[in-house]
């Protein structure tokens, strides 16, 4: 039998003995960052061997700490998507910034909890002003506007649906859905983000409350048509709550007419959000900021920290015009939980309880970089986007959409080679990771600049990769040449 002491070692080992874990488990680390670009992107270990290699963690016995570090550690590098690799052109998942990743580490050696103000003040405050912080790069200048740091966008985006019903419909908060007169309904595009379909149900208004407003041909919504389905639901029986538009599609990175479909809304008393989740980071900059005009006129924000500024997971915000509306819709009290500050008790302001330090990753990235870095690592992703879009096009692709904010679609131009399989070939050559998309429903390659790591020798390799797996398919299929 283990001894309490032993136990306790385990648990908290004592100065000399964490220092030296420290030590091994940063040296490994860093040194296995530094090796990546060298490495596939892709995971190189299947499932079975994955699962054979943790069937040796029963959990019976206690091990030593340093060899279950590089264990894991060797399997985790053999079984992820590297997204910090240079050659990583793929969804919108960061290559963190330095100081996020110490911010984060810090967050978990001392674990403040932000559920009330008192528990962790400056926890809280650091919170608030780097939220002022990105209020203010969007225009939300008013005293009122406020947000919150959530686990990623679709929580921030479901943040916004429950605050638009319970603003827009009054007895929402208490009946919740039940005995509405009619459906409420939710506008986004054809191309939005689908988390709207998962929020509708989570909310109780069933997912046929989405409405998918068409798209003009190049991935924004047509603001001539939301205008047309409001009235014919609202004509209809059903209540429009709340239209939201997509600022930076996933798919393409297409911005849909801010400041029409902000007017729609606004005239007939519906909610104004604007998905920004990837997008938003252009704001940091006023020459960025000028692509999102309109921005500043919705009620409610999404900007992920974890997407484009470049922090680890999970780090989006919500922001909202009104503070009035986070604690109309999350108010609660409970006796165990000490008195807070009016507006500064996260826990009756938002959808979580207990809180994680989510904002100190973004407020020590911000500290270090200051706008400035942020913003010339913003353009420098957007300026390797049109790069790429000109290697492309010399090579044969042709690029569908505007590739403004970073995320560039393609289709092979003359043959039309399936791009699933030309993905599949080139993520199985080793050299870059890319995915495919849906985009004005037509399959298409879909390369997003992503990584700070990204330079031009690594966008030269992918378009050599891509050509390869053409000319691959090319020779399995002659009907293509
Ligand atoms: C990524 C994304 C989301 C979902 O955000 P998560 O952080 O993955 O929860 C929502 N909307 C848009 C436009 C996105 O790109």
């Amino acid at each position: 039998m283990k001894s309490q002491s032993d136990i306790q070692q385990e648990l908290l080992p004592d100065f000399a003995s964490r220092e030296k874990l420290w030590t091994h488990a940063i040296q490994r680390l860093n040194e296995a960052v530094e090796n990546l670009p060298g490495q596939s992107p892709s995971p190189t270990l299947g499932m079975s061997e994955i699962r054979k290699r943790l069937e040796a963690y029963d959990f019976h016995e206690s091990r030593a700490s340093e060899a279950v570090f590089d264990d894991v550690l060797d399997l985790l590098l053999q079984g992820m998507v590297h997204t910090q690799h240079p050659g990583y052109f793929g969804l919108f998942n960061p290559s963190p910034t330095f100081p996020s990743i110490i911010a984060d580490t810090m967050t978990a050696a001392l674990n403040p909890q932000l559920a009330v103000w008192s528990h962790a003040p400056t926890a809280v405050e650091m919170e608030r002003h780097v939220i002022r912080e990105i209020c203010h790069w969007i225009g939300f200048e008013s005293e009122g506007a406020d947000g919150h740091f959530t686990s990623g966008g679709a929580e921030a985006n479901y943040t916004a649906a429950l605050m638009a019903l319970t603003s827009v419909i009054p007895q929402f908060a208490e009946q919740g859905a039940v005995g509405l007169s009619g459906r409420p309904c939710i506008y986004a595009s054809e191309e939005s983000h689908l988390a709207w379909y998962k929020i509708a149900h989570q909310s109780g208004i069933g997912r046929a409350a989405v409405r998918l407003v068409p798209t003009d041909g190049s991935g924004r919504m047509k603001a001539g048509e939301l205008e047309v389905m409001v009235e014919r639901d609202k004509a209809s029986g059903c209540i429009p709550v709340m239209v939201a538009a997509t600022a930076g599609t996933t798919n393409a990175g297409m911005i849909d007419p801010l400041p029409e479909t902000g007017r729609i809304a606004r005239e007939r008393g519906l909610w104004f959000h604007v998905d920004a989740a990837w997008g938003g980071a252009v704001c940091v900059s006023p020459a960025g900021r000028t692509l999102m005009s309109g921005i500043e006129t919705a009620d409610s924000v999404t900007i992920d920290a974890h997407k484009w500024l470049s922090v680890p997971m999970g780090a989006g915000m919500i922001l909202c015009r009104d503070r009035g509306h986070f604690h109309s819709t999350f108010r609660v009290q409970a006796s165990y939980m000490p008195k807070g500050l009016e507006g500064l008790t996260p826990y009756s302001q938002t959808i979580q309880w207990s809180r994680r330090f989510i904002g100190l990753k973004l407020f020590l990235s911000l500290a270090v970089l200051g706008k400035a870095g942020y913003a010339a690592m913003i353009q420098r992703c957007r300026d390797l986007a049109a790069t790429l879009a000109d290697l492309l096009g010399q090579s044969g692709w042709e690029v569908v959409n505007d590739p403004a904010l970073a995320v560039v679609c393609f289709v092979d131009r003359d043959h039309g080679v399936d791009v699933e399989r030309i993905a599949q070939r080139v993520v199985e050559s080793g050299k870059a990771w890319i995915s495919v998309a849906i985009f004005e429903k037509r399959p298409v390659l879909r390369a997003c600049i992503t990584s700070h790591r990204t330079r031009e020798p690594d966008l030269v390799k992918l378009v050599h990769a891509l050509n390869q797996a053409r000319e691959l398919e090319q020779s399995i299929d002659p009907d293509l040449s």
